[in-house]
């Protein structure tokens, strides 16, 4: 079985964690819309936090970068009041991006520099970006456009986001892999990641959405949404910037009926529909790895797989 997960960051990573334990081939297929050059460097925030999660080097307290952290390339970049001050990056994960940014400027597509740093981290899944090409995710707040880490690490999503713009992406082709990968998937999976700032930037690439639509494997989605709040992160701010409500039947509804196949939401949901979906429900907290792998047992049952 060769199952193709799309997925953000945070959420994205510890869903693939569950999706490791079913022991088969597993594709995901990683939201670069959050990636920026900072100090030089092309940070892929997305990617890394899938990548240091699989791999065991993610902190998980802090929520993205190292374990065992430290701070001083960060701090002597603020003692030249080098901007951005606000953007943070720890030594060892610097050392990560000077490798990417090196490879990227030696003319390695994203794809090849991904799969280069994997052979340190071996996530045990192959991780493929949503494209080579750049695709920024930029928050129109104030009548003018920021990138969208500057509204959230910066800002902390305090300012009101008037809608989000995903630059590039009208012009950006799927990446290596990514067509292939969906192609031949026997399942397709939506991590509970931010559908508006992790996964709606992956369908907003030309052909992917279309490609899962085609696809002969059934697409199932579980909610990022419980109980009517994001377990962690900026759902409910995003999904009311593009004024959605923040339910799980509402993003279940906003992936709709063409593609989806199946809707898991979590069992405080139970009285959710989605018009032309089966959804089905039960707990979704991913507490640890176990219970993870039981919701991807549930989400690969509704596909009728199991
Ligand atoms: P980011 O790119 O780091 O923001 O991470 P993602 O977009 O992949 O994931 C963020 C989303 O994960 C948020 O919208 C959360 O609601 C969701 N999430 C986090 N933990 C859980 C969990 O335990 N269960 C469910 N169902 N969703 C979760
Ligand atoms: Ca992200």
């Amino acid at each position: 079985m060769h199952v193709v997960v799309l997925a953000g960051g945070i959420g994205g990573a510890r869903f693939l964690q569950g999706v490791r334990e079913l022991g088969v081939e597993v594709t995901a297929v990683v939201n670069t819309g959050d990636d920026v050059t900072m100090h030089g460097l092309r940070i892929c925030p997305d990617l890394d936090s899938v990548m240091y999660t699989l791999g065991g080097g993610a902190d998980a307290e802090r929520g993205w970068g190292r374990t065992g952290e430290s701070w001083v390339v960060k701090e002597e970049l603020a003692a030249y009041g080098a901007e951005p001050t606000w953007f943070g990056l720890g030594d060892k994960d610097v050392a990560t991006h000077l490798v990417r940014t090196r490879m990227l400027a030696a003319g390695n597509p994203l794809s090849t520099v991904t799969a280069a740093l994997c052979d340190r981290w071996k996530p045990g899944v192959r991780l493929l970006p949503m494209s080579d090409d750049r695709v920024e995710t930029h928050v129109v707040t104030g009548g003018q456009a920021i990138h969208f880490q500057e509204w959230w690490v910066r800002h902390r999503g305090q300012i009101p986001a008037e809608r989000f713009v995903f630059t590039g992406a009208a012009e950006a082709r799927p990446g290596a892999g990514v067509l292939d990968a969906i192609a031949s998937a026997d399942l397709i999976l939506l991590a509970p990641s931010n559908p508006v700032v992790s996964i709606a930037p992956i369908l907003a690439v030309p052909g992917i959405r279309e490609a899962m639509v085609a696809a002969s494997a059934p697409v199932v989605g579980v909610s990022p949404i419980i109980g009517g709040a994001p377990v962690r992160g900026m759902a409910d701010k995003c999904l009311a910037a593009i004024d959605v409500e923040v339910s799980a039947g509402a993003v279940g509804a906003i992936y709709g009926s063409d593609l989806l196949d199946g809707w898991l939401v979590d069992e405080t949901d139970a009285d959710t529909t989605v018009e032309g979906v089966p959804v089905r429900s039960r707990p979704l907290w991913m507490s640890d790895t176990a219970a993870t792998a039981a919701i991807v047992r549930d989400a690969v049952d509704l596909a009728g797989l199991s």
